[in-house]
Formats: C-alpha cells, structure tokens, sequence
C-alpha cells in the first residue's frame, strides 16, 4: 500500500521554468545508470549470492548484506515480494524479471497471488515498463483495487488518457469500489490532461462515495480544478473542505496565482497563517514568484524574511525564487548575495543569476556567469540569446547563435526566435535575408510564432514588402497579435501614421478576440498621439484598463503621452497624477508635455518637483529642461545656465552636444548672442550643425543679420547635404526682406536635387484620417473645401488680414503667389474642419512640419472671424489661436 500512496502523489508542473520549485532538470532521472554488478544473480539458486554490492551514490540507500542473508528461511511470497521492491528501488531490471520469472514458475494457487503481482506491476512501474506491468495485470485472475489503481496512476503518468480512463471504469464494472488512491490516480489524469469535464464527473462520484472528506482527494480535486483554469470552483470546494494540510493551501495558493490573482494569494497566505499552518517551500517560492509578477515588493521582502524566521531561507527552490524576485526588481548586490549564500546551486540557479544580470544591463557580468556554469542546458543558452536581446546586443546574440549552430545543439523554437529577434535588433538586411533562408531550409517557417518574428525581422530590416507578403500568406497566423503589432509598428516607424491606423482598424474588424498586448496597445497609443487621433486614443485607453494590462508602466506612459499630444493636458495631468508609479520616462513625458503647450514655468515646476522627490534625472531630462528655459514667461538665461553648470557636477551627466545646442537656443532666444558665442568658443569639442541651426533661427527671430549671415556660411559648409539647412538660411533672408538672397539660396538646393520635406497637415473626422498637401484636391470633397475657404479668405480679409507673399517661393508670378499661398495644406485642413464640425466647437489640425508665418497670421484670423477655437499642432508644438491671439504669443 506504501507504493500506491507515493506513485499516487500529485505534482504540479511549474509555471515557467524559473519560478517555481520544482527543477526540470533531475540528473538522476534522466537515464539509468548501467551498473557493473547485477543485483539477478541474488535469486540464482545455485549460484553464490554476490553480496558485495558497490556503493551507488544516485540510487537509494545500499544493501546491507546482512538484510539479503536474513531473507533465508522467511516464506518464498515474502522473499519474492522483498526482492521486487529491492528490483524496483535499485532500477535493476534484470532483476525484477528474474523474480518475475520464478513467480511464473512457482505457478498458480498461492494465497499471496494478487499481492504479488501487485508488487511486479509497481516493480515494473516504478522502472517505466508500462507494458510489461499491463502484461502483469491482465495474467492476474482477480485484480483488487490496488492493482487498478496502480496501473491507471502508470497511465495517467504517462499521458495516457484513454486507457487510464478505461481501466477507471473496467475497475467500477468488476464491481470494485474506488479508494482514495484510486481517486488521487484518476485526478491525475485529469490534470494532465486539463480534463474538467472528466474531473466534475470524478468529483461527483467522489460525494456519492463519500470519498470528497478524504483530505487528498480533496486536494486532488482543487489542483484538478486549478489546472482546468476553473479557479472560483477550487476556491469553492477549498471553503468547503472538513479537514485540511499544507498541500490544500498550497493548491489554492498557486490557483490564486495561476490566475493573476496575486493580491488574494498574499491574502490566502495570511489566512493560512492565523489558522496555524506553516508555509513550505513550495507556498513560499510560489508567492515569491507572484510577488515578482505582480511588482508586490513589500510582499516579496515580507515573504523573505519569513523564510528567514522559519528556517527555509537556503532552500533551494526557494533561493532559486529569490534570486527571481530581485532579479526583476531589486538590487543587484540583492541578487548576489542571494546566490552567494546558496549552499547547493543547480543549473536554474546559475541560469537565474545569468537573467538577473541581464536584466540589470551587466551584459558582461552575465557572460561571466555563463562561462562559469557547470552545466548548461538548453534554457541556460536561451536566456543568454534573450538576454543580449534584452540589452539591444544584436550581433553579440548573432554570434552565439552561430556557436550553437556549431556546436550541434537542437534547435528549439525558442532559440530559433531569438536569433530572428536579434537579426531585428541590428536590422542588418544581410543576415536577416540568411536567417530567413536557414529557418526554411529547416522547415521551421510555417510556426506561427517564428512567422510573427519573422515578419518583425523583415519590417525592421527594410524588408517591408516581404513582411507583408508574408503577413498576407497566412490567414491562420493573423490571429497572433505579434503579427499585427509588427506591421503596424513597423509602419508607425516608418513615418506612416495612417498605414497603422488602417491596419489596426482591420484587425478589430477582422477579429474582435484579438488581445492587444502590452506592446501593441504602446504602439498604438504611440500612433493616436502622433496623429492627434484622441478619440481613438480614449477608446484604447478603456479597453486597456478593462484588460488590466493598463498597469504596465509603459502602456502608462504612453496613455499619457497620447492624452498630452491630443491637446488633451489636463486629462494627461490628471492621469499622471493617478498613476500608482512614475519612472523617469514618465517625468521626461510631463516635461514634454507642458513644453508641446510651450508651459516653460509649469516645466521648470515639474523639474523643482523632481528634485525634492529626488528622482535621478537622465540626459533626455536635461535637455528638455533647457528648452523649457525659452517658454518662460520671464527671461530664464540664469536659471538654465546654472543648472547647465550643476549637471554634470550634481547630477553625473556630462554635458553632450544636444545640451549645448540646446542651451546656445536659449542664449539666443533671449537675445544673449555674446553669451551663446562664448558658449560655442568654451566647448570642448567642435561645435556641430545642431548647435549652428540653433544660433541661425534665433538670428531671424530676434533680427541678427550680421550674426545670422557668418553662422548661414558656417553651416552651408558643414552641412550642404541637409535640405533644412538651405530653408533655414533662406527664412532668415526672408525675414530681412533680402529676398534675392533668399532666392538664391533656395536655387542652390533645387541645384543640388534636394526637396524640401512635403508639408502635410491633416485633421481627424468620424474616426478616420482626413490629410491634405498645399494645392491638394484629392479630398472627395474639395469642392466644399476650396468653395468655402475663398469665402472664409475674404471674410478674413475684410478683418485686416493681408497675404503674407514671402512665405512663397519666388520663381511665381505676383498674381499666383497668393494662389498658392491661400492652398497651404493647414488652410486646406482647418477648413475641412470647420465645415465638418458643429458650430462653436473647436477644430483640430496637426501638421507635419512648422507652420508658415502666413498660415499663423491667417490663424489667428480665422479664430475671430468664425468665432472658433483653431488649435494646431505643428513641430514645434501646440499653437491655440482664440479671439485673433495665438497661445504662442506669435514668437515660435
Ligand atoms: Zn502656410
Ligand atoms: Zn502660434
């Protein structure tokens, strides 16, 4: 009966192969040990027993002559039976069937028949001879429960549902009646299999028979239902439960978390508690791995410390956990000190301590690690490949999978993605083209999983048409959303706002189970901020909180990124001020945000905030704390130069180019041009484009044309490349009414082929993109558009509006420089807007590039003449015109 208790006990498979106790790797499971001396020649009668038995450090506990020798004149059932067991525990196979073969030749009529062979099937069992133990069972004449509930546990072991089922019932049609093994054995088919249907029906029989006030049937059944993902039912049953152990906790623990219902676990493990049980190590290393899931950091320590208190702090798996736990968010010396204070280590371990390196960026530390393990298997060699993914180490992943290759490792799906993974990272057309070419040579291209990474690959490494050739193959694989999120970030980047847009609202019509992940609800959010689509962003936002994926700090960060870029700043302030948690990405957002409302005071509030709650700023911070220095509403020159002195001393950020491109604008934005050169003169290396584009526009803002004219020269000689370059120089003789000058700058870029980069100005209407060009008559409905905005021109006209003509290219006849003045893409896309929206409500354009000093002027006329509020978000940022006066204070 000892046996069918041990073959009977439940396991649970492990949520992933780092967070849980249970190793995947036992060294000693993993083959049988070929062994010098056979243990057969024991039952060799006239052979001289061979007592010596060599001492097996992996089997259990060594023979001691003495007990062989005692077997002697006990009854032949009794010697058999011990032998068998001996056979079963020492794995000898040859053993076993040389009993077996004397029980066949002691033949029938033995009191002892069933009990054993009750003992050859669980010998053969034990040694995974399903068949040879089948053979057993059906030569018995009458089969007990013990014999049926051995082999149906042997089945549910291995995956073999029908049979383990079919015995289960064989056993009830003999007319035997289950006992609690029996029912342990046949729930363990259950959970295997994921059966609940088959479970319910168990679980029934078990109340009829009584058997449900067994604590481990009861047990079973909660982890049946646990695994059946059928949480509420386990909980139930648990409430329900008369009696209960460690294990029942346990189950509904790890039911709790299997279901992300982390803040009831920890609940759970109190309650647990006050009714007087311990945790184990499985409890603690299952909450451990729900505390590092669910950013529960004060529960994590907590559970640390009750490790400590109750002794278990060196187990392995739950140090394994530890390691887990810090590793996603605690120190890095935390995760050191873990490891280092493990008495044993096992191949999860050092794979833990690869990650938790990786994670904290120590790609270099991680490799030591790597190079140090004593063993190393197939998850040790993914989690480096993921790792140098992790840390945007493309080749450095390359190279590794090319030493697999080598090495003639099998290739896993796993490792195959992370190669294509890291061929995305370098976005290196070649080796992706060779990737690819690898993966179908293996076969491997139609899973879907490796097909999504693929197409991330291809739409990373300029191979956009084989990424949509390949995204439009498949219909199956449509409904991974790795797919989509791939070609429509892939078009996001690309500068195709609208692309993505279209796609995603394909995918929502195509297929409304579609999840959205984390990634793709950021790149989406990403794209409505982009386009200024807030109504679509406010949509997303709510299915994202329905989801509960709207915890994720990035997700987070990009709702109120989106809400501030829709000119929405008051519902992205309250939103920040909601999120539970902010990282130094959502600071630099806020930042961002008041400087698109061009709110330097409000910025520099933030900035003052920061510093008292002492979070670190980073480079990015920095610089956009500089340039908040030019939307104050007081000259801030001081201010900024101090903190421009303090950061690298205060701080630990040196100060880069863009930081001195950004400060010499504010110099020069406050007119403080003596400064700014004094700046340029001081640093310590020479100044680039960047800093001179700074100076130039600052000469045409505030009228320096002496400045202007050397620093226009400056620049034309570093960079006769960069198209923006010629516009600047030929806005700043604009601006002096030099316009041959401007002339000639500009038929020098024509000269050269360059192009000036395309205005575009679009506004959004019942859900969908409405995108005009200067001149564009594409618009179903231009008609309207123009017919309505020659009227609306003369409107303004009358108000004292006047054609500002220097903002066309002067090649044009007089006469149709106002032509083409008055179809300039902002003009053509507020005037759609007002036709569109209701009376008084405002409308909204964004544009691509900065508006022209005629589009602004006519603007702000427009804002009196129709009595609106035009908001336009152009490159430089938020322009709210209203009663004739733009938000900007007309210098931009
Ligand atoms: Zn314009
Ligand atoms: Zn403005």
């Amino acid at each position: 009966m000892a046996t069918a208790i041990s073959t009977a006990s439940i396991s649970f498979t492990p949520l992933s192969p780092f967070s849980r106790r249970k190793p995947t790797f036992h060294p000693h499971h993993s083959s049988l040990p070929l062994r010098p001396s056979s243990l057969s020649s024991l039952i060799q009668p006239n052979k001289t027993p061979n007592l010596s038995l060599s001492p097996l450090p992996l089997l259990p506990p060594p023979l001691d002559s003495t007990q062989i020798l005692e077997l002697g004149p006990l009854h032949d059932d009794r010697r058999l039976r011990h032998l068998l067991r001996l056979a079963a525990d020492h794995r000898d196979l040859a053993l076993g069937r040389a009993v077996h073969a004397a029980v066949a030749k002691a033949g029938d009529g033995a009191d002892d028949d069933t009990r054993l062979a009750n003992a050859l099937i669980f010998m053969y069992l034990k040694l995974g001879r399903l068949a040879d133990a089948r053979k057993a069972f059906e030569c018995l004449p009458c089969p007990d429960v013990a014999s049926f509930t051995a082999l149906v546990s042997g089945y549910a072991k291995c995956g073999c549902e029908a049979e383990a089922i079919d015995l289960f019932c064989r056993m009830r049609q003999s007319g035997i009646d289950p006992n609690e093994f029996s029912f342990v054995a046949i729930l363990t088919d259950c959970i295997r299999q994921g059966n609940s249907q088959l479970g319910a029906q168990v679980h029934a029989l078990a109340i009829k028979t009584h058997h449900c006030f067994c604590v481990h049937v009861s047990n079973a059944l909660v982890g049946m239902y646990v695994k059946c993902g059928r949480v509420d039912a386990a909980v139930q049953l648990f409430g329900d439960m008369p009696e209960r152990d460690v294990s029942s906790w346990n189950a509904v623990i790890l039911g709790m978390v299997e279901d992300c219902r982390y803040h009831e676990a920890f609940e759970l493990f109190h309650d647990m508690q006050i009714s007087g049980y311990h945790g184990d190590h499985f409890t603690l290393s299952t909450l451990l791995s729900a505390a590092a899931e669910s950013f529960a950091h004060a529960e994590g320590e907590a559970i640390h410390a009750y490790a400590l208190k109750t002794g278990l702090e060196l187990e392995l798996s739950i140090c394994n956990a530890l390691i887990g736990f810090y590793s996603k968010f605690g120190r890095v010396e935390d995760v050191v000190d873990v490891f280092q204070r493990m008495p044993v280590r096992d191949v999860i371990s050092w794979t833990g301590m690869l990650t938790g390196f990786m994670e904290f960026g120590l790609v270099d530390s991680a490799v030591e690690v790597f190079d140090q393990m004593p063993e190393r298997n197939s998850i040790s060699y993914n989690a480096l490949l993921a790792g140098f993914c992790k840390n945007s180490e493309g080749y450095r992943g390359l190279k590794l999978f090319q030493q697999i290759l080598e090495d003639g490792m099998e290739m896993a799906d796993i490792m195959l993605t992370g190669a294509i993974n890291a061929c995305a990272i370098v976005s290196d057309r070649k080796p992706s083209e060779q990737i690819h070419a690898f993966v179908i040579k293996i076969g491997c291209e139609s899973n879907h999983w490796i097909k999504t990474a693929l197409i991330d690959m291809c739409s990373k490494c300029g191979r956009m048409e084989d990424a949509q050739k390949m995204f439009g193959t498949s219909v199956h694989h449509r409904s991974f959303p790795m797919a989509w999120t791939s070609l429509i970030c892939a078009h996001a980047k690309n500068g195709q706002p609208e692309e993505a847009i279209a796609l995603f609202h394909e995918m929502l019509k195509r297929d409304g189970t579609i999840k959205m992940d984390e990634f793709m609800s950021a790149t989406v959010l990403g794209v409505c901020g982009t386009l200024g689509f807030g109504v679509l962003g406010k949509q997303i936002h709510c299915s994202v909180a329905k989801s509960g994926i709207s915890s994720d700090l990035a997700v987070e960060n990009a709702i109120f990124s989106m809400y501030a870029k829709c000119g929405d700043l008051a519902d992205a302030i309250t939103f920040f001020d909601q999120m539970p948690r902010h990282d130094i990405v959502s600071w630099n957002a806020l930042i961002t945000a008041h400087l698109l409302h061009r709110q330097g005071d409000r910025a520099l509030d933030v900035w003052a905030n920061m510093v008292d709650l002492g979070v670190k700023p980073d480079s990015i911070t920095f610089n956009l704390i500089f340039s908040a220095c030019k939307y104050t509403s007081t000259n801030s020159v001081s201010t900024c130069q101090r903190l421009f002195h303090s950061m690298g001393r205060a701080y630990d950020v040196e100060p880069a180019s863009e930081h001195y491109a950004a400060m010499v604008d504010v110099l020069g934005f406050w007119g403080s041009f003596d400064e700014a050169e004094r700046l340029i003169n001081s640093m310590p290396f020479k100044a680039d484009a960047s800093i001179w584009r700074a100076l130039l526009d600052n000469c045409r803002l505030r009228s320096n044309l002496s400045l202007g004219k050397q620093v226009a020269q400056r620049l034309l000689a570093l960079e006769p490349q960069d198209p923006s370059t010629y516009i600047l120089v030929s806005n700043l003789y604009s601006a002096f009414g030099r316009w041959h000058c401007s002339e000639k700058v500009r038929n020098e870029m024509r000269g050269k082929g360059f192009r000036k980069h395309p205005a575009r100005s679009w506004t959004i209407h019942q859900n969908a993109v409405h995108s005009f060009f200067a001149r564009d008559r594409s618009h179903p409905q231009t008609k309207d558009i123009y017919g309505g905005l020659d009227i609306l021109i003369l409107e303004c006209m009358k108000a004292g509006y006047e054609p500002d003509t220097s903002f066309v290219l002067h090649e044009v006849e007089e006469y149709q420089k106002k032509h083409f003045l008055f179809y300039h893409s902002a003009k053509l896309a507020a005037m759609y807007g007002i036709l569109m929206t209701g009376r008084g409500r405002p409308v909204r354009i964004v544009k691509n590039i900065r508006l022209c000093g005629d589009c602004h002027a006519f603007m702000n006329y427009v804002s009196t003449v129709t009595g609106r509020e035009i908001s336009v978000r152009d490159a430089t940022g938020f322009h709210n015109f209203k009663g004739g006066k733009c938000s900007c204070g007309d210098s931009w």
